[in-house]
């Protein structure tokens, strides 16, 4: 069997035919939130409804990293290379100090509390990028389920002043986010409402080099499944969540091929000695893939 599915020849250079899929760990209920750390060599990743989060180190397995993690899900590295999470559970968005402590990002808005920040971005200038839907917050499977006080919005998060500005209010349930290499271009899952048939797509902003958002269209409709979570490669490639697996999609919107994986896939992330390596978190289980792609910048 190939773990692959070329649907533009150009997906054929992308991936090396004999670079297998391969599951790291399974046995958790639902996996997300993967951030590679280089300089640990080890990939963290949230098990939301065990309230946890792991850690795989290669040669070594699995271990708790942080339990209990207050539900967390999405995270990355901001420019000092500190742990940014967002958590369900407490409804904000923390970083993890060298020293261990936890600082708190944010956790309201114009004096209401967040939803359960999903998933998180940084941009080169320090500021932290992050979806606010209400998935968290509807049961207690992955949170604890209360009231909703604010819409489903993105923000932009200022550690520098504390400022909190909300970039993008018109989304059903932002959720996965990511910039071009150039950073001129955000691209924001919008996974809509739980139960209902909303559409999946990402849609693709132009960013201003003071943070201002504008366009918005629909870049690219994904199917099956939703685009949760995606990263971006160093030519611009979108790799995105999806039912089937991963899906390749170009900085067109032409969606290039398919990395096969046997369970629901939530997000993915880069990493490995030479960042060309795709970490997978998908339902139950970490898979990997060897790329001839190298992720972007940000983790
Ligand atoms: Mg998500």
């Amino acid at each position: 069997m190939s773990f692959f599915e070329a649907l533009e020849p150009e997906f054929n250079s992308f991936v090396m035919g004999n670079a297998p899929v391969r599951q790291l760990a399974t046995g958790f209920d639902w996996v997300e939130g993967p951030v590679w750390f280089g300089d640990a060599d080890c990939l963290l990743f949230s098990d939301i409804p065990n309230n946890r989060i792991m850690r795989w180190t290669p040669g070594a397995g699995t271990s708790v990293f942080r339990q209990p993690s207050n539900y967390a899900n999405g995270h990355t590295r901001d420019r000092e290379g500190r742990l940014i999470s967002c958590e369900h559970g407490m409804r904000r968005v923390t970083r993890t100090e060298l020293d261990g402590s936890i600082t708190v990002i944010a956790d309201q808005y114009q004096g209401k509390r967040l939803n359960s920040p999903n998933d998180v971005v940084v941009k080169s200038d320090g500021t932290i990028w992050f979806s606010d839907p209400h998935y968290g917050i509807m049961t207690n499977y992955e949170g604890f389920k209360s009231e909703q006080e604010l819409p489903c919005n993105v923000y932009r998060a200022d550690p520098a002043t504390g400022s909190l500005t909300a970039v993008a209010t018109d989304f059903n349930c932002p959720n996965g986010l990511a910039f071009s290499p150039d950073e001129s271009r955000l691209y924001i899952a919008d996974t809509g409402r739980m139960f209902e048939k909303d559409p999946q797509h990402i849609r693709v902003f132009d960013c201003s080099a003071d943070g201002t958002l504008s366009g918005g269209g629909v870049f690219h409709v994904i199917s099956p499944g939703c685009a949760d979570g995606f990263r971006v490669d160093t030519d611009g490639n979108i790799w995105s969540s999806a039912a089937d697996g991963v899906h390749c999609i170009n900085p067109d919107g032409i969606l290039l091929g398919k990395i096969l994986v046997p369970e629901i896939v939530s997000n993915v992330c880069f990493g490995g000695r030479a960042k060309h390596q795709l970490f997978i978190t998908a339902t139950t289980s970490v898979y990997s893939v060897i790329l001839n792609r190298v992720g972007a910048v940000r983790p």
